[in-house]
């Protein structure tokens, strides 16, 4: 046996990517299992953006590295991209392209956590910040929202939260798993508390573009100097223009943090691939109206299935309005068909039921699991009619 470091041996594997790998060995062994575990849209990336990295292959402006921090270029459609949708225009020294925003919020971590140093993150919460904040040395803080305040973090669950060793907020909205929103005044609230209390905010933003059923987005870092000061904010291109293979995010902040993630970056990464920061260049520029059938796509799905997920004996979810996932509460399913553990229920959904979700363990919950609506139409229809045929027979 080769001795893995303690390090490693203290972080959790993804479980948004472990139950993806069991769900395609699976299908690999000709078991035709409906696949709703991972939040990647089951588009292709719009024909605008394969062009342009094709061209820049043919250029010869592929071939060699670039800078650490990203293409000067892909700065500036970074920047005209936030003057559409955050309303100000960040200089370059305050942006950063990262591989993925996965990395570019393990770089954020790495850049402001000391040993100790504690990071509030409100459960239901994505599954890697927990692993990130320890990967980094920091302290996961977990403050438990509820289902009746609609998941959503108050500032005085924060306040109770705090001591002096926190250091960063985490937020995430839309969110996934629940595909909250927080309103203006909400993150006006929080924003204020973060800034009162010197924390620094994270801002995942990733899926900003894909809210539903006209409810609205508000960017936290557009609401005044003070907080957009404290606020790093992540996103990418990875949900909004169908390119979770091609592996560009980006951070925004203040010039201090951003220069010590590209430091992070220049040790690591090196720089985003060349190529797909010249089709990232294209999808921030010109995209959106490419993208506008995906999010309708994502609209419809989540208008039929809502009511249908309610049809499923013991299913309660509250309805999203962004992102692509339905974060079921299943206690009552857990206790109609003799189940405990949830992360056993989600294991008998796909042996029997031939249906993958995520486990809301990797989520911070015991008593839900995620299911992803990132997948056509008519699976989704026959995902429910298996779940629903498996309770009712247990
Ligand atoms: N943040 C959230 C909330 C996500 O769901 C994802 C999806 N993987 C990411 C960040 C990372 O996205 P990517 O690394 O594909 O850019
Ligand atoms: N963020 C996606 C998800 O939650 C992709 C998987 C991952 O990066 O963990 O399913």
């Amino acid at each position: 046996m080769k001795k893995i470091s303690e390090f490693v041996s203290e972080i959790e594997e993804s479980v948004t990517l472990s139950a993806s790998k069991r769900a395609r060995a699976l299908k690999n062994e000709g078991i035709d299992i409906i696949d709703l575990t991972l939040g990647q849209p089951d588009f292709q990336t719009p024909k605008a953006i394969g062009d342009a990295a094709i061209t820049a292959i043919k250029d010869g402006r592929a071939s060699f590295y670039t800078q650490a921090t990203g293409l000067p270029e892909l700065k500036k459609a970074i920047a005209d991209y936030f003057r559409r949708y955050y309303g100000y225009v960040p200089a370059p020294d305050e942006i950063l392209a990262t591989s993925g925003a996965k990395f570019a919020l393990y770089a954020y971590f790495l850049a402001l956590i000391d040993s100790g140093d504690e990071v509030l993150i409100p459960a239901p919460y994505w599954v890697s910040y927990v692993e990130q904040v320890k990967m980094a040395g920091g302290v996961p803080a977990i403050v438990r929202t509820s289902e009746a305040g609609h998941f959503k973090v108050s500032v005085d669950q924060l306040e109770a939260a705090r001591t002096d060793k926190t250091r960063i907020l985490v937020l995430n909205s839309p969110s996934n798993p629940t595909g909250i929103i927080y309103t203006r005044a909400e993150l006006t609230a929080l924003g204020n508390w973060a800034v009162a209390h010197d924390i620094e905010i994270l801002a995942d933003d990733i899926y900003h573009q894909l809210v539903y059923n006209g409810a609205t987005f508000t960017p936290l870092s557009s609401l005044g100097a003070a907080i957009r000061a404290k606020t790093t904010v992540i996103g990418g291109v990875s949900k909004t223009y169908s390119m979770t293979g091609w592996r560009i995010g980006l951070a925004v902040g203040s010039p201090e943090i951003i220069s010590a993630m590209g430091k992070i970056a220049s040790q690591t990464t090196s720089n985003p691939t060349s190529v797909s920061q010249y089709a990232a260049i294209q999808a921030f520029r010109t995209a959106d109206v490419d993208i506008e059938p995906f999010r309708a796509a994502f609209e419809e799905r989540l208008n039929t299935i809502y009511p249908l997920l309610a049809t499923i004996s013991g299913f309660e979810v509250v309805k999203p309005d962004g992102a692509f996932y339905f974060f079921v509460n299943v206690r009552k399913a857990m206790r109609l068909t003799g189940f405990t553990d949830v992360t056993a229920f989600s294991d008998a959904l796909l042996e029997k039921a031939h249906v993958a979700v995520v486990t809301g363990a990797g989520f911070g919950s015991s008593e839900h699991i995620r299911l992803s609506y990132a997948t056509d139409l008519e699976s989704l229809k026959k995902a429910i009619g298996r779940i629903k045929k498996f309770i009712e027979s247990n």
